[in-house]
């Protein structure tokens, strides 16, 4: 009988918004049974070895505007992993489909018939939120929500849009962005009154939440730094301390010692 070389594949595997217990269990398991985990700088990164105790790790993080690895190099590498045998997981930050790029991946992988499958996870965009105590939803203020990716400033329509939703307005990569969001969400007829959020480095031990009115948030937040949440609309007036220090719901940045 002839050997046949085993089969390899790829797992597509969010790992939430940074600590390993945000992990799903589905999430864990998946990477105990790693070969190799490509891995970037959201998501958990401590404690990889033991969370996956067979694989090699290989760093294809990226900070913004400064790419690593680049995505083609990403894709074209795991599936050389998974043709040579492997089981190659790709760990994201939050949920792979979720500005993660994980659609291009997974078609990458069925373009090239390697057996793909996805785990999905939490996402930053509601969980840091609410990790400021801030309910993206909320009975008689806010019944929808919509996130949005702050990377490149949106269109006149795309404000007039969102301004005239209602609801609450998640933005994620937004805080390069920020001071023309504002801009084009005021333009667009969003009261300057309406309450505003910034959480950065949400889960993390120096998580820290601004809270200002959209006609003052871009001066308020200006010491503020990826990775951010921006939340806008008035379910931020229901943050709640969740045993953070007081000073973490700071309504003018000036008060803010840096
Ligand atoms: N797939 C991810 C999002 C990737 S885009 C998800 O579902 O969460 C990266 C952006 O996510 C960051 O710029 C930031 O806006 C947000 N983000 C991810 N983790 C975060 C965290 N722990 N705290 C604050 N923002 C976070």
């Amino acid at each position: 009988m002839p050997r046949t070389r085993r089969t390899g594949r790829i797992t597509l595997v969010g790992g939430g918004p940074g600590p390993a217990d945000l992990l799903t269990l589905r999430a864990a398991k998946v990477l105990t049974e790693a070969d190799v985990v490509y891995f970037d700088r959201l998501g958990p990164t401590e404690d990889l070895a033991a969370l996956a105790p067979r694989a090699t790790f290989v760093d294809v993080g990226k900070t913004p505007g400064h790419h690593k690895v680049s995505q083609e190099d990403i894709t074209a590498r795991m599936i050389d992993g998974a043709r040579g045998g492997l089981h190659v997981v790709r760990l994201k930050g939050g949920d792979p489909f979720v500005f993660g790029r994980g659609g291009e991946e997974m078609s990458a992988a069925v373009a090239a018939g390697i057996p793909v499958t996805v785990v999905p996870g939490v996402s930053s965009a509601i969980a840091v939120p609410g990790a400021a105590g801030i309910p993206v939803t909320h009975r008689n203020v806010s019944h929808l929500f919509t996130v949005v990716s702050g990377h490149a400033p949106l269109t006149g329509k795309e404000y007039r849009h969102l301004a005239g939703l209602g609801g609450t307005i998640v933005v994620l990569m937004g805080i390069g962005t920020l001071p023309s969001l504002v801009a084009g969400l005021r333009m667009a007829g969003l009261a300057s009154g309406t309450p505003v959020a910034v959480v950065e480095r949400g889960f993390s031990h120096t998580q820290r939440t601004t809270i200002a009115t959209l006609g003052r948030i871009v001066s308020a937040s200006s010491a503020c730094r990826n990775p951010a949440v921006i939340v806008i609309g008035d379910v931020v007036d229901l943050a709640q301390s969740n045993g953070l220090a007081v000073s973490d719901f700071l309504e003018d940045a000036s008060l803010q010692s840096a």
